[in-house]
């Protein structure tokens, strides 16, 4: 790995660390990183869980970075199934795809 995409990947994660510690606060909240491995279905997003009986994704980028086609027709899927799913670059757009206000 070059090291500018190792320092944007850390930045990525740290959007999705401090997603996860935000979301953990809410009631009945379940919230899960989802590690890319072979075994992953390709372009899930890298968090998922469940609100108050609702199930959600959100791809986490940095700002100023969108999904993949094939990232952003996986969240379409599980928005089509019912579940709340959107692309997030801040805690703030997190908790606005799940309806929920900081
Ligand atoms: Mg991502």
């Amino acid at each position: 790995m070059k090291r500018g995409a190792e320092s944007n990947a850390a930045r990525e994660s740290q959007i999705v660390d401090s997603i996860m510690k935000r979301l953990r606060q809410e009631q009945r909240c379940v919230v899960r990183k989802r590690h890319g491995t072979a075994f992953c279905f390709a372009g899930d997003a890298d968090l998922y869980g469940s609100l108050r009986g609702r199930h959600f994704e959100i791809e986490v980028k940095r700002p100023g970075q969108f999904p993949t086609d094939l990232q952003a027709a996986r969240l379409v899927n599980w928005r089509d199934s019912g579940a709340l799913s959107g692309c997030a670059t801040s805690v703030r757009e997190a908790l606005a795809i799940l309806g929920l206000t900081e």
